[in-house]
């Protein structure tokens, strides 16, 4: 009974866990007693804690629309999560980053790329600002937040930093600031912070829309093969916002 304080144990206050009921089972209550006690925590991930064979895909940015990308997965089906940031599509007049995420979902990557622990970056106006235009555009407000160059979003940034993005952006809808645990450089280079040339369960790879990314793409899938494991949605490993359903039809019927 005293797993769902150990999960929050970090960030509770102590006043806040006396509403705390031990009664019913563990993970979902868990989570459900997150919400109710800090409804916009937002939580600092770089990779997730799974036992299944799996990894996960993002995408970052948006400048370089290649269509073999869209066609790539249209043919592999591969679940990925397109970080994207505002600038790099400001009219959206196709439907490239709605086929690349149709199997994962498109989150906020920002509206300018901008540090976010700059003292003059007004973290509200990067990140909350485009929450809605993203939610028309591609079917789900966003709720998960890549920061550019990951800069304060490594859950070992400071306490002050990562106050700073939470309070900015939990009340526009994020739950997750996901950074990375292993990336392609835009060369194409394998790097994980385990050290090897394997991809891990649970890693969360970093690329970039990139000329050659199809290729890429392809490479990592293969990669991730020699260790027994397949791209996963990230979204189905993360706790979405009840709320904020993904419609069925505004995902597939594109
Ligand atoms: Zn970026």
């Amino acid at each position: 009974m005293k797993l769902a304080l150990s999960l929050v144990s970090g960030a509770l206050l102590a006043s806040s866990v006396v509403g705390v009921s031990t009664s019913a089972h563990s993970m979902p209550l868990q989570v459900q007693k997150w919400r109710e006690i800090q409804p916009n925590k937002v939580r600092f991930i770089p990779q997730i804690e799974t036992t299944d064979k799996v990894f996960f895909i993002t995408i970052d940015d948006g400048w370089t629309k290649d269509p073999a990308v869209a066609k790539w997965v249209r043919q592999t089906r591969t679940p990925i999560t397109v970080f994207l940031t505002a600038v790099a599509n400001p009219e959206d007049t196709s439907d490239f980053f709605r086929t690349v995420s149709r199997y994962g979902s498109v989150q906020n990557h920002t509206r300018t790329h901008k540090y976010l622990t700059s003292s003059s970056t007004d973290v509200n106006d990067e990140v909350c600002r485009i929450q809605s235009t993203y939610a028309k555009r591609y079917g789900e407000r966003p709720w998960m937040l890549r920061p550019p160059y990951g800069n304060g979003g490594w859950p070992t940034a400071p306490r002050s930093e990562r106050d700073r993005i939470s309070s900015a952006v939990g009340p526009c809808g994020i739950k997750y600031v996901v950074n990375w645990s292993a990336l392609v450089s835009n060369e194409g280079e394998f790097a994980s912070q385990n050290g090897t040339d394997r991809i891990q369960a649970g890693d969360i790879v970093l690329l970039h829309f990139v000329p050659g990314l199809r290729d890429q793409l392809a490479a990592l899938v293969e990669r991730g093969r020699w260790s027994g494991l397949k791209p996963a949605n990230l979204a189905d490993y993360l706790r979405r916002p009840a709320p904020q359903q993904k419609s069925v039809t505004s995902h597939h019927g594109r």
